[in-house]
């Protein structure tokens, strides 16, 4: 199963929080959308190491993000986000 980091935006949002797109060893892949002001995950570029959820869990204590198979990934949003260049 190919499992992928997903936030949930309604716990990181409620934070001022962005320690975990500083630790993903990915460029581009877990980012911070200051309008939302929550990080989210290209789907499509995150490698499922999971050092995200660790960083989440354990050092920021917001357990904000959990790993899902990309079938479970809902929202098109993340993944549009990240790959596709937002309109200006
Ligand atoms: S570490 Fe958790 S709470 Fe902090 S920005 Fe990332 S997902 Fe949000
Ligand atoms: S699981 Fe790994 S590659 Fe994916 S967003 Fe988290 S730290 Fe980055």
């Amino acid at each position: 199963m190919y499992v992928v980091a997903h936030v949930d935006t309604s716990i990181c949002s409620q934070t001022s929080c962005r320690l975990c797109t500083q630790y993903c060893p990915e460029a581009n892949t877990i980012l911070y959308d200051a309008v939302r002001k929550t990080a989210y995950v290209a789907v499509d570029r995150c490698k499922g190491c999971e050092i995200c959820v660790g960083i989440c869990d354990t050092l920021a204590k917001h357990h904000a993000i959990k790993m899902l198979s990309v079938e479970e990934i809902e929202d098109p949003f993340e993944m549009a986000k990240g790959s596709i260049p937002s309109p200006a």
